[in-house]
């Protein structure tokens, strides 16, 4: 089903011109005066320019982010830290409706989506508030013979270089930023040049809040010129990268040169398991919005859905009736519930697995590219492909787009087989009224998230992370804000 936009949010005064880096507290173009093009995926217009960076401009952000590391931001007390999280929420908060109308505008997401952001921005800012004492808990032991003074210290690792894909900016920052500003480090920060808008003035409004010049740069521009100067860079301590294998590959060769600290959150081919006992009314959409979510670009995306024989049939002709119900769209239309991809080229890549789905399976509903007004956008119908079986392509590659592919299995042994037959291991769902079958299952899927009756669920106190080619590092939790920190240890020999 397409939605209608009827009235439009007005545009904010932030969207058009050229954004500038922020290097040091100031505003700067590109050291080279390069742009990139920033185009509304909803229509293909023009939002303005970003810069289209290199590394002279990521020379220069790492060394304001170094300055800042050992100028006076290292003499911030803890409380102050806090103090300082507090006030970026609160300014953030004040500015969100603004902020989830850029991430629209700029990414496609539904504002019914990025508004939703509000309140887990107001969660993920307030745990990381609440983490700021990690590193400065010296533990004293009188643990060696002779009159020893022993002491353990967690100082920050230094300078994080953060980079980050396109599908959920306002998201994937404060994995970055939060831990920074709780541990006392300081970040330079490289978004996906296909949505670096809410990023920037994020950016705007921490500068607002009272965050000392070069604690945060943002660098923006291509990966394989701002983003691998960053992996390169020997004055980064730390890299935390959300994005491709492919891409994480490259970063991790590149960061050898001074052995940089990795956190690599990749992608993912998770499945969804619905069992014959599974409560259907709430397992369809539950399982279908696990795939769709965000037009099927999220890294968690539940694209395997593993169904048993006995409700193989029903489940599909329930999902497609559901999918069909899906209000695709203009994000600015409050009622939309899936927008446009982010690009062409994301357009296309969607497009080529459909067609090899077409070839490979049987399409239950959806399939194709929106056209009439819709035609200048990136939109494809949510597609759900059945009649699958778990070596087809469509089940084995990420496709990053709304397409689901439905397989079904016999026993539950087979079910645990099939989710684990996989390089992946991010995330993984199942439906069961049956508590023996939730437990066994949710252990035996190697994943890093597992959900149950449920999808998608994020708490920033628990976190998420990858395991197997998904990658490596937990985000969230303490956890998460320790790894932006090392161990030191002091003894003094009083005797
Ligand atoms: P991508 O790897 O191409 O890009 C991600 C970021 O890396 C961008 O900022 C890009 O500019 C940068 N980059 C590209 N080449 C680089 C290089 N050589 N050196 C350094 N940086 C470089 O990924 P994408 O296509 O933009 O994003 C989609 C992928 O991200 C999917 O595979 C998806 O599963 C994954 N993803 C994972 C998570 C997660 O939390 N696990 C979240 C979102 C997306």
């Amino acid at each position: 089903m397409t939605a209608h936009l009827a009235a439009a949010p007005p545009t904010p005064a932030f969207i058009g011109g050229a954004k500038h880096n922020l290097i040091g507290g100031q505003w700067v173009p590109a050291a080279s005066g390069a742009t990139i093009d920033v185009i509304n995926p909803a229509t293909g217009g023009a939002l303005g320019t970003i810069a289209a960076s290199d590394s002279v401009d990521v020379d220069r952000a790492v060394a304001a982010a170094r300055a800042a590391f050992e100028g006076p931001w290292s003499g911030w007390t803890p409380h102050q830290r806090r103090k300082l999280i507090l006030d970026v929420h609160d300014i953030l908060l004040d500015n969100f409706d603004e902020l989830a109308l850029i991430e629209t505008l700029d990414m496609g997401a539904p504002l019914s989506r990025t508004m939703g952001l509000r309140e887990w921005t107001s969660q993920v800012l307030q745990f990381f508030a609440g983490q700021v004492d990690a590193g400065t808990v010296a533990a004293a032991e009188n643990s060696l013979p002779g009159d020893f003074l022993t002491l353990r210290y967690r100082p920050p690792v230094g300078v994080v270089g953060g980079i980050i894909p396109w599908n959920g900016p306002l998201i994937g920052l404060w994995w970055i930023f939060g831990p920074a500003l709780a541990t006392g480090c300081t970040a330079v920060l490289k978004p996906a040049e296909d949505a670096s808008l809410s990023v920037l003035r994020v950016a705007e409004l921490m500068q607002q809040a009272g965050v000392p010049d070069g604690v945060i740069n943002v660098v923006t521009g291509y990966g394989k010129d701002a983003g691998s100067a960053l992996a390169e860079h020997h004055g980064v301590d730390r890299i935390a990268f959300t994005g491709s294998v492919g891409t994480a590959q490259t970063i991790v060769r590149a960061s050898a040169g001074n052995l940089k600290r990795l956190q690599m959150e990749l992608g993912g081919k998770s499945p969804d398991i619905v069992f014959a006992d599974a409560d259907l009314d709430k397992a369809v959409p539950g399982a279908a919005m696990g795939v769709f979510t965000n037009s099927g670009q999220v890294c968690v995306a539940g694209t395997r859905i593993f169904v048993q024989r006995a409700i193989h049939e029903e489940f599909v002709a329930r999902m497609a009736d559901f999918t069909k119900t899906i209000r695709v769209g203009n994000g600015l239309d409050p009622n939309t519930q899936l927008g446009p991809l982010i690009s062409q080229r994301q357009l296309d890549r969607v497009l080529g697995y459909i067609d090899i789905g077409n070839d490979e399976a049987q399409l239950a509903v959806g399939g194709r590219r929106l056209a009439g007004e819709y035609a200048n956008g990136f939109y494809v119908e949510p597609t759900v492909f059945s009649g699958a079986n778990n070596e087809m392509t469509i089940a084995r590659e990420e496709i990053f787009g709304p397409v689901a592919t439905v397989i079904p299995f016999d026993t539950v042994d087979e079910a645990i087989t099939l989710a684990n037959a996989t390089p992946y291991g991010l995330a993984g769902g199942l439906w069961t009224e049956n508590l023996g079958t939730a437990h066994k299952v949710s252990q035996a899927i190697d994943a890093g998230t597992v959900w149950v009756n449920c999808y998608g669920v994020l708490d920033p106190a628990i976190g998420f992370g990858g395991t197997k080619m998904s990658g490596y590092g937990w985000k969230g939790g303490r956890e998460h804000v320790e790894s932006y920190l090392y161990s030191k240890a002091v003894y003094i020999n009083l005797g």
